[in-house]
């Protein structure tokens, strides 16, 4: 399918949206008393610290929501007030985060239902709406979605379509996307769709393992079953390694991805030299700022004297472990939880193992004077925060009446 070719025409059509409907105004009166939190906003006010009894929490500088998500957010409720009595369905979450996409299907839209892990997209009819979430969806469902006479409303981020933009133009140059994501996760899946030949990398690993490759060649098969998934359908290692280009997941870790990039740089110079480097590797910056700024934010924090951190975002939010990740490479305990109900009575907290299984870990708060960092992820609202927070000083309270 030349997708550029029915992007454009999709955007053309009247049955296609990507803006507001012009209802902001009451969507964020409702978006505020939903979401927003009057504790957080003293905390931000008071350099990003609060002290209660023995606890002082120290606030990332940057947190939570991003506009991204709040303009998603706002779309979806939008679309409820502009079809009040229409179907509306949502291709996926519409972020990774369960308040919101509880607060989503209590406006009566509903999730496209999973069958044999399989979208059934059967349930969707003509004149039925549907809305694309931030992070996207691949090009062949909007295609279904248009073909079955549906009213689109796409909420995916621009920094998202950006990187199907560098895609897209990988793809006109011949070069294979190399991109710096997670093959299964929604973003990822959906910026492949637009790709020509890619190429999906988790980490540093894995990209060294290709990069290796590259200059060295290696076992065939190996390299086949290793991406088996990861891959474009008839992805041949041998041919389409030679040009290639970086895109990334843009909830990423940016260090890791800047990494990437530069070792595929130096890799295609080291193998064409360095006159021949343009016509063997491009690159274009597209971390998006909003999780530039988290994790700087992230980093900043961890160089203050922090006794732990809570890490709080929806389980399978890519960009919250990202975060998680900076605390872990410090050293310093942390927890990721997805929401207050986490924290036990009894000093216990039911958190979530970085790549792992949820477990409880006992007396998680240490005794005597403590200080805690708290951050979040892209897709969680403030009130979440506030609710852990409040929560914290609740348990500690508890800790030390025992
Ligand atoms: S994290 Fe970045 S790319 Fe993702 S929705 Fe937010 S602003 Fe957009």
């Amino acid at each position: 399918m030349d997708t550029k070719a029915f992007k454009r025409s999709l955007q053309q059509s009247e049955n296609y949206f990507r803006k507001g409907f012009g209802h902001a105004e009451e969507v964020s009166f409702v978006m505020q008393s939903a979401y927003q939190s009057p504790l957080i906003q003293k905390i931000r006010e008071n350099n990003y610290t609060l002290q209660q009894g023995e606890v002082t929490i120290r606030l990332a500088e940057a947190f939570g929501f991003c506009w991204g998500v709040e303009r998603a957010v706002a779309i979806a409720y939008e679309t409820r007030t502009h079809f009040p009595t229409e179907r509306i369905w949502i291709t996926n979450e519409i972020i990774h985060n369960p308040s919101v996409n509880q607060h989503i299907q209590e406006m009566k839209i509903e999730f496209i239902p999973i069958k044999a892990g399989q979208k059934d997209f059967s349930v969707v009819e003509k004149g039925d709406v549907v809305i694309l979430p931030a992070f996207g969806a691949t090009v062949q469902e909007m295609k279904l979605l248009n073909d079955k006479g549906c009213t689109i409303v796409d909420t995916t981020c621009p920094w998202v379509t950006k990187v199907w933009n560098t895609v897209e133009k990988h793809k006109k140059g011949n070069y294979t996307s190399i991109i710096h994501g997670k093959y299964k996760h929604e973003e990822t899946l959906a910026t492949s769709s637009f790709a020509g030949k890619y190429l999906i990398v988790l980490n540093m690993k894995e990209a060294e393992y290709v990069a290796n490759y590259i200059l060295n060649g290696g076992e065939r098969n190996e390299f086949m079953e290793k991406f088996s998934q990861a891959s474009s359908p008839g992805f041949d290692p041998d041919k389409d390694l030679e040009r290639v280009g970086i895109a990334n997941q843009t909830t990423m870790l940016k260090s890791e991805t800047e990494q990437i990039g530069k070792l595929f740089e130096r890799t295609m110079m080291k193998k064409y030299g360095p006159d021949k480097l343009n016509q063997h590797f491009l690159a274009f910056n597209t971390i998006c700022d909003a999780t530039q700024e988290r994790q700087d934010a992230m980093l900043k924090l961890v160089e203050e004297k922090v006794d732990l951190i809570v890490v709080i975002g929806g389980y399978n939010s890519s960009n919250t472990t990202q975060l998680q990740q900076i605390a872990i490479a410090r050293g310093i305990p942390s927890y990721h939880i997805d929401n207050a109900e986490r924290i036990k009575p009894g000093n216990r907290i039911e958190h979530k193992v970085l790549y792992g299984d949820l477990t409880i870990k006992e007396n998680w708060l240490p005794e005597g004077e403590i200080t805690v960092g708290v951050t979040s992820g892209a897709s969680t609202p403030d009130k979440v925060v506030e609710e852990v927070i409040e929560k914290i000083f609740e348990m500690k309270k508890a800790v030390a009446v025992v």
